[in-house]
């Protein structure tokens, strides 16, 4: 495949404090773009990171058609990058594309893009502890006509950024009873804006009661839990890991996917199956609920310290070594190649 390759002028590499980098602010110096004109993916070109011209009619920005992907490139201990589980991300972005009735990438563009700004962009992949480069593959809609209408023609781009760890405390949720996120038959397993922006509301609600963030749970009763904004989530008692099964409501998490596979092997039995808010307040008050933690790309396995029903609480104690901390570490460790890859999931990028 040929992509052209324009280079940016200058880099702003130097303006970057990679001890002190925030999630989703430094956007390295190039991003891949392509465009589908209702045949073909057309154009496929590596160029500068700015603004790009774009008409006001683009009916992403009317009707929604928009959808991502976020995964993160690692420089591993043996000062190789290494992207974490691509091909994974490949195929959840097409079925979020399904669901939008948007045009599918091609896998060789996925990964093309991916493999072509990691080259080109490699030195903002650092070694630095709790660093990554986050990449955000994103196709949108650019049909210019106000009827409602699957687009013909789209946009796909890939966006990289330097980041580093994500949340640094443990949180304070709020399970959520009164908005919803996602309905069976609607778009809850897809990546795609809508869904997020139908979010903010309930978050920053949340937010000024002192939550760190909303557990969502079914539309109808509100009593069955589901995921957080952009993490799914986990419950550990007796050596039972449990998480609610993917039932067209819940993201398709592959942090989710890796901690379940993960657990397996450290002797966990793991069932994804319905969760309610009444059996996760029997186990507390029965003393054995042991952890509740989150997984996600963004912030890996992070511990959850309280959650709040109806203004009724739960706190956990969270220990030292426990289970979150352990899939994080071991996770890390795969990403930087400090053992062994025993699922496969590092795609090595040669610089
Ligand atoms: C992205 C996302 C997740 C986590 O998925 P990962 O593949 O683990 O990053 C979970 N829930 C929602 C709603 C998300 O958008």
């Amino acid at each position: 495949m040929s992509i052209k390759i324009i280079t940016c002028k200058k880099s702003r590499i130097d303006k970057v404090d990679f001890q002190n980098l925030s999630f989703g602010k430094e956007f390295s110096d190039h991003i891949f773009i392509t465009e589908f004109d209702g045949k073909n993916w057309v154009n496929k070109r590596i160029q500068p990171f700015e603004a790009i011209p774009l008409n006001i009619t683009l009916s992403a920005l009317h009707y929604g058609q928009s959808i991502f992907e976020g995964l993160k490139a690692f420089r591993d201990i043996n000062n190789q990058i290494q992207i974490f589980r691509p091909k994974d991300n490949f195929i959840r972005m097409n079925k979020s594309a399904n669901r939008m009735c948007m045009q599918e990438i091609p896998e060789d563009i996925f990964f093309s893009g991916l493999v072509e700004l990691c080259k080109i962009d490699n030195k903002w992949i650092s070694n630095i502890q709790g660093n990554s480069y986050y990449l955000r593959p994103l196709m949108f809609a650019i049909d210019d006509s106000f009827g409602v209408h699957a687009s013909e023609n789209y946009v796909f781009a890939i966006i990289g950024c330097a980041v580093g760890a994500y949340y640094s405390k443990n949180l304070k949720l709020k399970v959520e009873t009164e908005f919803s996120r996602a309905c069976i038959g609607g778009t809850g397993f897809a990546k795609t804006a809508g869904n997020y922006a139908a979010s903010l509301l309930a978050t920053k609600k949340a937010n000024k009661e002192g939550y760190d963030q909303i557990l969502w749970t079914d539309v109808i009763e509100h009593k069955y839990i589901e995921e957080l904004g952009s993490s799914n989530i986990f419950l550990l008692y007796e050596n039972k890991l449990i998480t609610p099964n993917l039932r067209g409501t819940v993201l398709d998490g592959i942090t989710r996917d890796s901690v379940i596979k993960l657990a397996i092997t450290f002797g966990y039995s793991v069932e994804e199956r319905v969760i309610s808010i009444d059996e996760i307040i029997q186990l507390h008050t029965s003393n054995k609920l042991i952890e509740i933690f989150a997984t996600g790309t963004a912030a890996s396995v992070i511990s959850i310290k309280e959650l709040s029903y109806y203004g009724h609480s739960i706190n956990l104690e969270i220990k030292e070594n426990n289970l979150a901390s352990k899939l994080k570490n071991k996770l890390e460790e795969i990403k930087l190649s400090k053992t062994d890859d025993i699922f496969n999931w590092n795609f090595h990028v040669k610089i």
